[in-house]
């Protein structure tokens, strides 16, 4: 959020979340519950709040007639131009917590920069602010459900096999400006005069959408299309009104004038003929003037002081007429006003004045008449950044031959030639190594090994990418994927440090670790990269070996999952925990240098290269020779560590050897599970439907009968075990 409204007694937590928002505090009074309902209902122009999902939710309704409450003092007018209230539910939205966000660059860089090298970047093809903002919402909240899914990726396809379509409706669609924002500006009176002519444009726009649409559906009928053509509003009286009334070039601002066209107005008309004629005007009586009295050298002018004058050189020898008035004596000139002359000044000047009020009123109406359409505006508004939106997807999909998705019913992830869009857009898609992947029911954990600088890191991320745009409606980059919905997206990737915050970069990797461990579920996707780095190699190797040990021994299953690490140690747990499976990515040695072949392989890498990869990055040489030197030496006590390795994986959690070692689930199926008799009592027992009393005595009854044994049988394993001792 960029603001949040508080009530005065409530402070936020001082974390990193809230550093840039604003806050601002409620009015110390505020609505009850009842008040609350009755005011969003006349806000929002509707007769119940159950019209607006709010009729179970008394909290949300009294925090939106606070927001409204607080409007109303900040802006002293009265909000009544809002977009219909609807609770946001991201129960059916895919959850990216902003770590992941910043993990997958979606909208920034690791280094904080926004363009170039983010999703967003690649994948914004729109064409209109409203269709960049519904975007940017879909990069945020990509959908958990299939339906909205589907029902987008049919019009992506529909724009996707037809380029001629497709360039057609984006030449229309760079015509439109923000119409959402247009008429809040305008709702909001905070509009300029060429607010209007933008407005006025994009309606003109509107009905060619809907031909074009018209057109291709004849033949290829889409649901989703089909919709929006249904319920297309043209906007028409508004586009015919805004085109009789504004001229095309209007003023900067509504003062400066000139923004009505002629036959708008009747009155305005003959206000603006006294004021564009006035020269002709006042021509006509100085002409007039010197044919009455002779003076043919009678001259006109106007300066501030006097206004309108006539000036008569002094070298011309005569009588000054009677009716005229001295105004002023200069060495070479005097100047004259006449009754007349005065008469025809004061015309002009308060036909400009009238001119003036009579178009600000005319505004104003215009103003209105529009700002009381503003939900025909917004809902049109809506369907524009849809298609927008839609053929985003599609171009992008076409630019950079991406397929479209399919859904799978079950937990895996499969993928075949899968691309990282980023790195492919930066690298050039032929030098990008396509990857496939398979994370599978009871195969859902990849265990990722490879030197440096192989692509590790770009296959995680890749894979995210691919359940995060598929998701969004949008096609993949890869030659055929099947996935299967994810409801939560979590990363841990790279050290990054919050040394503001006063966490060193091992705390913070522990602590995003940490919620992973406890947030992910059965239908998450894990991406966790180099867990432990960040401390020495023994307890890094400890911590990411129960780490993953932890993340396949979750009691709501295991969440499907790609680890990628250095530490070999790790691929000892390959055959032991059923789940699990390596992968690395290839290299090969030329001549003593390695190359990078990016391609994922089955299987552990032998070792890590870490020295070749140093060489190549042009650390010197007397330091890479030192470091092998070394490198030997220490890997001759490597089979210290090796044995010891086998020894701890023998010593697997209790509970997971026979859990996840169970080679065939069905059997454990058929095991009938044994319940606690405690358990059992209140799966059966209504709360609802019991006394106070009855629910004393039942605890009572049950502390009776089970309680104490449990007790005792504690006490007696505590005894044993001091015995023991
Ligand atoms: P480290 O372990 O040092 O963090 P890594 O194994 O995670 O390295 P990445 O950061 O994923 O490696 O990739 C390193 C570089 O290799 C990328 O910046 C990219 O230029 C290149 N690369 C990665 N994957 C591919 C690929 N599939 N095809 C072509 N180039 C790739």
């Amino acid at each position: 959020p960029r603001e949040i409204l508080l009530p005065k007694d409530l402070t936020l937590p001082n974390t990193d979340n809230f550093r840039k928002v604003h806050l601002a505090y409620l009015p110390p009074k505020l609505p009850s519950l009842a008040k609350a309902a009755e005011l969003l209902c006349k806000i929002q122009h509707v007769p119940s709040i159950e019209t607006l999902g709010l009729e179970k939710k008394p909290l949300l309704t009294k925090a939106c007639a606070a927001l409204i409450a607080y409007f109303e003092q900040t802006q002293k007018a009265t909000i009544d131009q809002l977009k219909p209230f609807q609770p946001i539910n991201l129960s059916r939205r895919m959850l990216i917590d902003d770590i992941t966000e910043r993990n997958l660059e979606i909208f920034v860089r690791l280094n904080g920069h926004k363009g170039p090298g983010t999703l967003r970047h690649i994948i914004d093809r729109t064409k209109t602010p409203m269709g960049g903002r519904l975007l940017e919402d879909m990069l945020h909240h990509p959908w958990r459900d299939l339906e909205p899914i589907l029902r987008i990726q049919a019009a992506v396809e529909l724009l996707c096999l037809d380029d001629a379509f497709r360039f057609e409706l984006r030449n229309i669609l760079d015509q439109i400006y923000d119409l959402e924002r247009l008429t809040q500006r305008i709702a909001l009176n905070r509009s300029l005069p060429k607010d209007f002519l933008a407005l006025k444009n994009s309606l003109l726009v509107l009905p060619k959408i809907k031909t074009l649409l018209e057109t291709k559906l004849e033949n290829n009928p889409n649901p989703i299309l089909d919709e929006i053509i249904r319920n297309w509003d043209f906007l028409d009286e508004y586009a015919t009104l805004l085109s009789q009334a504004l001229v095309d070039d209007p003023p900067q601002t509504i003062t400066d004038g000139g923004l009505f066209l002629t036959g708008y107005n009747q009155e305005l008309d003959e206000l603006l003929d006294m004021v564009d004629h006035a020269e002709q005007k006042l021509q006509a009586l100085l002409e007039e003037e010197k044919n009455k009295t002779g003076l043919t050298k009678l001259k006109m002018g106007y300066n501030r002081v006097f206004g309108y004058y006539y000036e008569i050189s002094k070298a011309v020898e005569t009588k000054i007429p009677e009716h005229f008035i001295r105004r002023q004596s200069l060495a070479h000139a005097e100047r004259f006003t006449t009754q007349t002359l005065k008469d025809l000044e004061e015309k002009l000047l308060t036909a400009s004045d009238k001119r003036k009020t009579l178009e600000y009123q005319l505004f104003l109406e215009l103003r209105t008449t529009i700002a009381q359409a503003r939900s025909r505006f917004l809902a049109m508004s809506d369907v524009i950044a849809n298609l927008d939106y839609w053929q985003a997807l599609a171009e992008v999909a076409r630019l950079n031959n991406w397929v479209k998705p399919t859904f799978s019913s079950k937990d895996e992830i499969e993928i075949v030639a899968g691309r990282h869009p980023v790195v492919e857009a930066m690298l050039g898609q032929t030098n990008f190594v396509p990857n496939g992947l398979s994370l599978k029911v009871g195969r859902n954990f990849c265990l990722l090994t490879g030197p440096n600088m192989a692509g590790k890191s770009t296959i995680l991320r890749q894979t995210a990418l691919i359940c995060l745009l598929a998701q969004m409606g949008s096609f993949v980059p890869a030659t055929k994927a099947n996935l299967g919905l994810v409801d939560r997206l979590f990363s841990r990737v790279g050290a990054s440090d919050n040394l503001a915050q006063g966490q060193s970069t091992f705390m913070v990797e522990m602590m995003e670790t940490a919620r992973i461990l406890r947030q992910a579920t059965r239908k998450s996707f894990v991406i966790l990269d180099e867990i432990g780095r960040g401390t020495s190699t023994y307890d890094g190797v400890a911590l990411a070996w129960s780490i993953v040990e932890y993340l396949l021994k979750r009691p709501n299953g295991a969440p499907r999952t790609i680890f990628a690490t250095h530490y070999h140690e790790l691929t000892a747990l390959e055959g032991r925990l059923a789940e699990l499976f390596t992968m690395n990515i290839a290299i090969s040695e030329v001549n003593n240098t390695i190359v990078f072949l990016h391609k994922l392989i089955p299987g552990p890498s032998d070792r890590s290269y870490g020295v070749e990869v140093a060489r190549l990055s042009g650390i010197p040489a007397p330091v890479i020779q030192r470091a092998k030197e070394l490198l030997q030496n220490l890997e001759s006590g490597r089979q210290g560590m090796e044995t010891a390795v086998q020894k701890t994986a023998q010593m697997l959690l209790p509970g997971i050897d026979e859990k996840q070692i169970a080679p065939n689930p069905k059997e454990t199926q058929n095991q009938p599970q044994e319940i606690h008799p405690l358990l059992d009592a209140i799966t059966k027992i209504d709360p609802n439907s019991l006394t106070p009393l009855e629910a004393l005595n039942l605890l009572i009854d049950w502390k009776r009968r089970w309680g104490e044994n449990i007790q005792t049988s504690k006490d007696q394993k505590g005894k044993a075990k001091r015995q023991k001792a």
